[in-house]
């Protein structure tokens, strides 16, 4: 009995976390891969969520994997900063890379708390939510792209590890210096995250003393509410 009840609440939260990506618009693949569902379950899911009445795009074709798209000068660059900083805050950049392992219910979830706050205070958004899981794999790789915090205002900056000549601070304009303050993917907020913030209202209560200032998430943005 005790088994029966485990499993049908595994598949209870798998099913939540389905339709939580396919209101973000999430692929087919992205939604098998990280609730462990298969191909044909996230479809007839699909139906039964547009049956609702919840209008949602239904987006195909692979997923998107070119990193550079997050430097794209202008509202792209300025949205993947704030994007950082939320992924940040939820403790939504993995610790061990998609690929070597597959990812938890509860990652997952943390993912779409990150992005859904980012949609929030963004009053209009250019990333979709591909991009986001994108920039959180990348971002865990760190090999390419990693966030650094500005020693003068502490703003969080998107830096290009083969970049040529670092840029200045995106807020306050000084220079990035070499030994730029790397922004930790495992942040106070990974080991607090027994239970996972669930709205953003949360997220401001429960992560106010994270690692990454407050004056670090907000100083970046442009459009932030
Ligand atoms: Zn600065």
């Amino acid at each position: 009995m005790r088994i029966t009840e485990s499993r049908y609440s595994r598949d209870r939260l798998r099913h939540d976390l389905a339709f939580r990506l396919i209101g973000l618009e999430a692929r087919t693949r992205t939604i098998c891969n990280w609730t462990g569902l298969t191909q044909d379950r996230v479809r007839k899911l699909y139906r039964s969520y547009v049956r609702d009445e919840h209008p949602v795009r239904r987006r195909r074709g692979k997923s998107p994997r070119q990193w550079t798209y997050f430097l794209n000068p202008g509202a792209v660059e300025a949205d993947t900063r704030t994007l950082a900083a939320t992924l940040t805050l939820f403790a939504a950049i993995r610790l061990q890379p998609s690929g070597r392992m597959a990812p938890t219910l509860d990652e997952g979830h943390r993912l779409c708390d990150a992005y859904e706050s980012y949609r929030h205070v963004v009053t209009a958004p250019h990333i979709e939510f591909e991009h986001a899981a994108l920039l959180a794999d990348t971002l865990a790789r760190g090999d390419e792209i990693r966030t650094g915090q500005c020693r003068g205002c502490g703003a969080l900056n998107i830096i290009e590890l083969a970049a040529i000549q670092r840029p200045p601070c995106s807020a306050c304009t000084e220079p990035l210096r070499e030994d730029t303050v790397r922004i930790p993917t495992s942040t106070a907020a990974a080991q607090r995250s027994a239970g996972r913030a669930t709205t953003p209202e949360h997220a401001k209560s429960t992560h106010s003393g994270s690692e990454l200032s407050r004056r670090a998430v907000h100083r970046p943005a442009r459009r932030m509410a």
